[in-house]
């Protein structure tokens, strides 16, 4: 038997599958999808075997190495995840191997140990064969690595028992084994034999008869000894003696670690749908009883019930015997959330995200392979869930970035899931509010179907949106951070004691020039996004073309001299805060108050429980929150995100705005929206206000058009860095004077300049993007243009990443 495997070696020299012999005695284990060790020049690597074949002629696989080691006894990649392997590794110009790493959990990437967990019918196997070797099973599970050096004739007997199910096997992260094991307590007696013995046991021992006494209501159940101990008031000394007595087992058994396990969840109650959720759910079910691919888009406003319909759309999956995956942005992937998943469909639920520790993750990936649920809730990489058929897939919040990879493989889980829908002949069903121009864009041209619902559930109005011009407050000498309006509004609020949401929208790179007299902004005159400070030369630069001026003393447009770099921070807010209305009592959420396990939860469930007047907070508070006493959401600088040199900068503020203000008068009281802007007249601020999507889309889709940007075209970004400045220039240098004279007439390479960003932990980065529209041959080219790269790259250690469709341009 041959065995083709991708070995680890993430280059584009060695991305292809090699062959290896599969020595007689690991046939019994080797499954294709399974990982494998063998040996790859001078070391020994981890690979994933994609393919097995006999070998064409006899002796032919004798020329071949041999596999060393088969790592799992139940495969985890199937078929389907190496064939998206392939695709992946074409269309985002990654190592194949780096794209099926992204699919499994991270306990099973890195050099974890192996180890062996022995059954009881084991004994039979072994007895009289190796008693030594029993002894050491029964006691505790082995590295299978001291198997090897120490019995190595059973060694080679394990693939077949681990085949056959008298081993299980597990990894050992780094010194704890991933595979949590609790001591059970189990009756070795009938029921009569329970009552006499308990009979025999002298007055005093009064803790042994009560867990005989439960032993003996409960026939035949397993106790955990943690709950025995709870429950009886109990020590483990008396278990021990009922042990050494020959009455009970304790045995170690395995469990699962679920982070949810200590919640109860009530049943939901389903509502009964309002017209539009009919509507869309018909078309979808239709869909889905058809068993062929379909691909929608639901265009809802917040609040109009989208979950719900989401729900829905499972349940039918479920019900046609077929698996469902519902992608969550990271940070909506709230206990709530949750919460509604579980109380609708129990324990079919897995639930996946980064919060997890990565024992926990393996955990609910491991009910996934054995099948144990078919629903899976997660972020970005739960598109990976090893489910064998899958009907549904639904992306809520489809426009979120978070659903691009910002590292190799730099998938975006959307394409994944059509992939993947194809495949399964399923459905794919993407939510927003906000879908992202690219989506809306092939929904126009009917690649989705199109579904909407434009109003609320129960017809509760959207919140009245504000909007101040910043700079006539300027004019009237309020230098406040805060408008007279919101300041009067807070104040509002705080004599009523209701909530408030404030959210400043702030990236942390936010350093533009605009002048705070008429709002104007320094633009390349070339590429039409705002022109990046550099506080050490005093200069505005173009960060994807060059172009550079001096940062100017007085406005070009108004000449006001009050014309600088622009960006405030949380902590900031909160002084000026706590200055303003003496006693307030801020919750602030940003990355420096949420970096601990657990503190953001935290916080949110403070403020739910009203221990707070403010929940102040960056882009992290803007989705998925729901509070009913929620009444003023304000909007401290709606610019910053304006003017961030990113050609979505008016896409992803229009996202914000209608994010932001789709949290407040959700419930019965209404709500109101404060939007503080220098820049007013500005299109996504103007929609946003009046909730007008198809209008900021037209628009926006001109801006595009004019400047030649996605959806129109398309973009590569290549990005080098080194240490040394020369270096870095040469290499981009190198790879852009391969593409020139290879790409199509109507592709643009942009470049080589400095990145955005241009320096990180010492490395200067420098980068190409190239513009396409319809360019078949670009994947091979830039293959072939990494080719030439990597072999100038031997001695120089520059790193060169290719993103396809990048997300953050910086
Ligand atoms: P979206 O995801 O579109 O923002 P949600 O699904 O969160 O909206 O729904 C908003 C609120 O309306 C939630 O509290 C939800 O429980 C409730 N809801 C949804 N559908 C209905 C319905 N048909 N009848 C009554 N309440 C509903
Ligand atoms: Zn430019
Ligand atoms: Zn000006």
């Amino acid at each position: 038997m041959i065995a083709r495997v991708i070995v680890d070696v993430p280059v584009n020299r060695t991305n292809r599958p090699f062959d290896y012999r599969v020595p007689e005695w690991l046939v019994p284990l080797m499954k294709t999808g399974s990982r494998v060790i063998v040996p790859f020049g001078p070391r020994k690597l981890q690979g994933y075997v994609i393919g097995l074949e006999e070998a064409a002629e006899q002796g032919a696989a004798d020329k071949l190495r041999d596999v060393e080691q088969v790592l799992d006894d139940q495969p985890p990649l199937s078929d389907e995840l190496i064939r998206l392997g392939e695709w992946m590794s074409k269309q985002y110009l990654c190592p194949w191997v780096t794209a099926l790493q992204a699919m499994i959990p991270a306990v099973l990437k890195g050099k974890s140990e192996k180890w062996l967990l022995a059954s009881d019918q084991l004994e039979e196997e072994m007895c009289g064969r190796s008693p030594l070797l029993w002894e050491l099973f029964r006691r505790k599970q082995l590295p299978l690595a001291e198997v090897e050096k120490h019995f190595p004739e059973e060694a080679m007997l394990v693939p077949g028992w681990i085949s056959s199910g008298l081993l299980s096997t597990g990894y050992q992260v780094t010194d704890r084994v991933t595979r949590k094991q609790q001591s059970f307590v189990r009756s070795l007696l009938t029921r009569e034999e329970l009552a006499a013995a308990a009979e025999s046991l002298p007055a005093r021992a009064e803790q042994m008869r009560r867990v005989l006494q439960l032993l003996i209501e409960q026939e035949g159940q397993s106790f955990s000894v943690k709950m025995l101990q709870e429950e009886l008031g109990i020590t483990r000394s008396p278990l021990k003696s009922l042990e050494s007595r020959g009455w009970i087992a304790i045995e170690q058994l395995e469990v699962y670690r679920d982070p949810y396990a200590h919640r109860r969840f009530a049943a939901a109650q389903k509502p009964v749908f309002t017209d539009q959720q009919e509507h869309v759910l018909e078309a979808v079910q239709l869909s889905i009883k058809k068993n062929e691919y379909g691909a929608f888009l639901l265009h809802g406003v917040t609040g109009s019930g989208k979950t719900e319909v989401y729900l829905e759309a499972i349940e039918e999956t479920l019900a046609r015997g077929r698996e469902a995956i519902f992608l969550v942005p990271e940070i909506s992937l709230t206990p709530q959330m949750v919460e509604k998943f579980k109380a609708r469909f129990g324990n079919e639920v897995a639930v996946l995200h980064s919060a997890l520790s990565q024992g926990e993750r393996y955990d609910e990936w491991r009910k996934i392979i054995r099948k144990e649920v078919s629903v899976v809730v997660g972020a970005r990489s739960a598109v990976f869930a090893p489910f064998q058929n899958v009907g549904l897939i639904v992306i809520d919040e489809e426009h979120e970035s978070s659903y691009k990879q910002e590292e190799t493989p730099r998938y975006h889980a959307r394409e994944v899931a059509i992939w993947r829908a194809k495949e399964n002949n399923a459905v794919l069903l993407m939510g927003s509010a906000t879908p992202a121009l690219e989506t809306y864009a092939l929904a126009e041209r009917g690649r989705y179907t199109l579904l909407s619902m434009p109003d609320r559930v129960g017809n509760r109005p959207l919140p009245r949106v504000h909007v101040v011009d910043m700079r006539e407050e300027l004019r009237s000498e309020n230098r406040s951070m805060f408008s007279r309006q919101l300041h009067e509004m807070i104040g509002e609020r705080l004599a009523r004691q209701e909530q408030m949401v404030l959210f400043l929208n702030r990236r942390g790179f936010s350093t533009f020039v605009m002048c705070r007299s008429c709002g104007y902004t320094l633009r390349c005159v070339h590429c039409d996004i705002s022109l990046t400070y550099h506080r050490t030369n005093h200069t505005a630069r173009c960060h994807y073309c060059g172009y550079t001026i001096k940062q100017p003393s007085h406005c070009p447009e108004c000449q006001s001299e009050h014309i600088r770099f622009f960006g405030t921070g949380t902590q900031k807010v909160e002084e000026e805060l706590a200055r303003l209305f003496p006693g307030i009592r801020v919750i602030r959420m940003d990355v420096d108050t949420t970096s601990r396990k657990g503190a953001h939860e935290e916080l949110l469930r403070k403020f739910r429980t009203g221990q707070g007047d403010v929940l102040l907070g960056t882009q992290m508070i803007a989705k998925g929150l729901d509070f009913p006493r929620v009444t003023l959401v304000g909007v401290i600088a709606a610019d910053t995100s304006l003017f961030l040199p990113d050609f979505r900068a008016a896409e992803k503020t229009f996202q914000l705005l209608t994010q932001v203000g789709g949290r407040a008068g959700r419930h019965e009281l209404e709500g109101d929206v404060v939007i503080q802007t220098y820049t007013p007249e500005h299109y996504s601020i103007m929609h946003a206000t009046r909730h007008d999507y198809p209008s900021f889309y037209r628009e926006e889709m001109l801006q595009r058009r004019r400047t030649g940007y996605p959806p129109y075209f398309r973009l590569v970004l290549i990005t080098f860095s080194h240490e040394e400045v020369p270096v870095v220039i040469k290499a981009a240098h190198l790879v852009a004077d391969y593409l020139r004279p290879r790409l199509a007439e109507t592709t643009i390479l942009l470049g080589p300049v400095a990145s955005p960003i241009a320096r990180v932990k010492d490395r200067f980065r420098f980068q190409i993007m190239l513009k396409y529209r319809d360019e078949s041959r670009l994947p091979d080219l830039l293959a072939q243009a990494t080719s030439a790269f990597e072999e100038w790259n031997k001695q120089q250690k520059v790193l060169m990443t290719i993103d396809v469709d990048p997300y953050v341009l910086l």
